[in-house]
């Protein structure tokens, strides 16, 4: 791994303020918190697990949903430990541990600056050992040998192995792509910074089979349509970079890869990766397995073995991103401040939140009605405790770009006050108009960035 750039440190320790503001919010909380918690392992909340649906079903909807020469797939996490043999994942998917012979702390040595001495103490390191990162179990009731299987640290793998049976099944040709969400498992060294690094996560990874002249072409493509997804769903472009890899650190069966870099408060680290993977994974399990992989074109009469470009990401490290660039604190007047969530609405977790004035007179009756037929459409929330400024700041904090109010006038007029998330302006509308005037302030929505 090349040298990161460092950021100014943590200044405002936003770190541990979005992991208080999870909790306290109902975002993620700590994975067995009442047993004191599992190291690296995280459960999403209520609110949290909106945010990161919407997060999965952006990336489904734009690599898949919207595209013809795309579709998706669903495999089983355990699979036949003969995928991890041809893949290369039994030999190959290590990564050099080292231990501090004076505080036994361990570190994974790719990552660390003086590759020689502990960070925390300075005390001498051991020699590096290869370790598999891979989850071993058993299937079945014995556990020998022979029932060894492993879970899946990647998704791609059940992409390849599938392969035909999806290409042939769907009549596709070549470019296309197949695209899967779901969760993998790799037992990291050094797992950390909250949701970035666990031991289990989710992936949302896309392989593109290409006839192996246009490899290039697509993996140009590939890197600036991803791109492209951050910064339409709110990431700031000003914390988003591309880094090519050195050859000296591509995986063994990458031709190119780049990754998708996102300013963290540590600094720069990976997003996603998007790869050249060549014909690597198709050959080698048309080895391995004995079957046909290659692709039969029609029109010159000729088999061959697509390239691949894959797109890999992260969602537990997209919804991280997004979190981190939403968050701000305000002065909304002097000694005033408010926490707000400046999420992009296609992945806000509430889109609008309606109030009723006052928990009398009938106005609750009215925004219940309001919220019933919103609620067909988008995520909502009816709130009717507390003063309004204090349920206009609950719903900031969790990043509900719209909250209607109604009010006495909505019963003279049938118009209610429609408050912005991001400006706090505050407008009239009739109420037979809200569905589209957030319709289309949803579909203009554009970020605005103070750095
Ligand atoms: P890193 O160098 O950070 O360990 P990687 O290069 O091994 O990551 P890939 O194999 O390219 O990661 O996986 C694709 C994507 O899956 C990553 O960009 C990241 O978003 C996500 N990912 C990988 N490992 C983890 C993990 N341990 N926790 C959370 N997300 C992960």
């Amino acid at each position: 791994m090349a040298a990161r750039d460092k950021r100014k440190a943590d200044e405002n320790n936003i770190m541990g303020k979005i992991v208080s503001l999870s909790k306290r919010r109902g975002f993620v909380f700590q994975s067995s918190e009442i047993y004191d918690g599992l190291n690296s392992c995280w459960d999403y909340g209520p609110i949290g697990v909106e945010l990161k649906r919407n997060v999965k079903n952006a990336w489904w909807d734009y690599m898949i949903s919207r595209r013809n020469d795309i579709v998706g797939i669903d495999c089983s996490i355990l699979m036949s430990p003969k995928v991890w043999e041809a893949s290369g994942h039994l030999k190959n998917f290590t990564d050099p541990l080292v231990d501090c012979k004076e505080c036994k702390k361990r570190w994974r040595q790719d990552k660390l600056e003086d590759p020689t001495k502990c960070p925390d103490c300075g005390g001498e390191l051991t020699e590096a050992r290869q370790f598999n990162l891979m989850f071993k179990t058993f299937m079945g009731p014995v556990e020998d040998a022979g029932s060894v299987v492993y879970m899946r640290p990647e998704t791609a793998q059940g992409i390849f192995v599938n392969f035909k049976n999806v290409q042939t099944s769907s009549r596709m040709k070549p470019p296309f792509g197949i695209g899967q969400i779901g969760k993998s498992f790799r037992n990291e060294i050094t797992p950390g910074n909250f949701v970035f690094r666990t031991r289990e996560f989710e992936q949302m990874e896309m392989e593109f089979f290409v006839p192996p002249a246009e490899d290039e072409k697509w993996y140009k493509y590939w890197i600036e349509t991803r791109k492209q997804w951050y910064l339409q769903n709110g990431i700031n472009p000003n914390h988003l970079r591309i880094r090519e890899h050195e050859k000296s650190e591509l995986a063994h069966y990458a031709k190119a890869c780049s990754d998708v870099e996102f300013l963290y408060p540590w600094g720069w680290d990976e997003l996603e990766g998007i790869a050249n993977r060549t014909d690597f994974d198709l050959k080698t399990h048309q080895e391995h397995s004995g079957k046909d992989m290659t692709y039969f074109d029609e029109q010159t009469k000729e088999h061959y073995t697509p390239y691949v470009i894959e797109p890999a990401a992260g969602a537990d490290r997209a919804t991280l991103a997004f979190l981190l660039d939403a968050y701000d604190e305000e002065t909304v007047a002097e000694g005033d401040t408010r926490v707000v969530l400046h999420f992009h609405p296609n992945i806000a977790p509430i889109k609008v939140a309606i109030f009723p004035l006052m928990k009398k007179d009938g106005l609750p009756e009215i925004a219940h009605k309001i919220e019933e037929d919103l609620r067909e459409y988008w995520a909502t929330f009816y709130d009717e405790s507390g003063a309004i400024g204090r349920r206009y700041r609950r719903q900031d904090e969790i990043g509900t770009p719209f909250c209607i109010t109604v009010d006495y006038d909505t019963k003279e007029n049938n118009t209610v006050t429609l408050r912005y998330r991001d400006s706090m302006e505050q407008i009239r509308v009739n109420v037979d108009d809200l569905f589209e005037t957030i319709r289309k302030e949803i579909k203009n929505y554009k970020p605005s960035f103070k750095n």
